[in-house]
């Protein structure tokens, strides 16, 4: 069997520059903050999420339930301060499970009401005091495509409204994308970061929020550049950083 080393440093300070870099072709419109950047670790080992925490790296994403807590409660991985998050398909027979996991920073798929209230009801057994939100953002389905999970344009806002208006315990980040695969940019802007950005704008408007405090959590390994020229403010990049992973069977 080939072991292949991965250089896991390396490859983060290629992602963290190629971010920055970004930021620089912004339009002034997204102000200079930097995006948060998630290392997408799923199929990988502990070991290497250690080797990117001691490389300077404190938010990791997880899409499967089990492995976030095979993960989560990991020795070596409960002595460092990661922030998980959540971005996987939520099933509400599983939500105890990951409101348990230490150090969980985020859920990036609620995509519908009864998910958030669900979420917000089981959270006041987890938080730490009364003023501990679990923070979410809302995912949507911007490609339409049946299989991929994520509420409609359509109800995006009035998700939001829930949350905020039902959901106490819950602390609205942003809205959240995963998009058709394998868009070519040079086509122009991809059409599912688009429509992200304009649902955040017709959320803002409807719900009278502020469009600086509302996130877009969009853009992914090939694209996650492209995103950021287009205001994402929360890349999940996985196999740039840990390598590719085996093919989903
Ligand atoms: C796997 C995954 C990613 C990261 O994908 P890469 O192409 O490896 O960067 C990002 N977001 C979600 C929701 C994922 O499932």
């Amino acid at each position: 069997m080939k072991i292949k080393m991965v250089d896991i440093a390396g490859n983060l300070n290629f992602v963290r520059e190629k971010i920055s870099k970004a930021c620089s072709r912004r339009s002034p419109e997204f102000g200079n903050s930097i995006p948060r950047l998630v290392a997408v670790s799923k199929t990988k080992p502990a070991n290497l999420l250690i080797d990117a925490y001691d490389a300077g790296q404190k938010h990791f994403g997880e899409n499967y339930v089990n492995e976030l807590i095979e993960k989560s409660g990991h020795p070596e991985i409960l002595k460092r301060d990661i922030r998980w998050h959540f971005i996987g398909h939520l099933q509400r027979n599983k939500i105890n499970k990951v409101l348990a996991v230490p150090n969980l920073w985020i859920i990036e798929t609620v995509d519908s009401n009864k998910l958030a209230s669900a979420l917000d009801t089981a959270w006041t057994k987890y938080r730490k005091n009364d003023d501990n939100k679990l923070n979410i953002m809302v995912q949507v389905n911007t490609s339409k495509e049946e299989e991929k999970s994520g509420c409609d344009l359509s109800e995006a806002s009035s998700l939001v409204k829930h949350v905020i208006e039902n959901c106490k315990n819950l602390k609205f980040l942003g809205i959240m994308t995963i998009g058709a695969y394998g868009y070519d940019p040079s086509n122009g802007p991809n059409p599912d970061f688009v429509s992200l950005r304009q649902c955040r704008d017709d959320i803002c408007k409807e719900l009278n929020l502020v469009r600086d405090q509302v996130e877009l959590s969009m853009g992914m390994s090939t694209d996650y550049e492209h995103a950021i020229e287009l205001g994402s403010t929360n890349v999940r990049v996985g196999s740039a950083i840990f390598g590719e992973r085996p093919p989903k069977n």
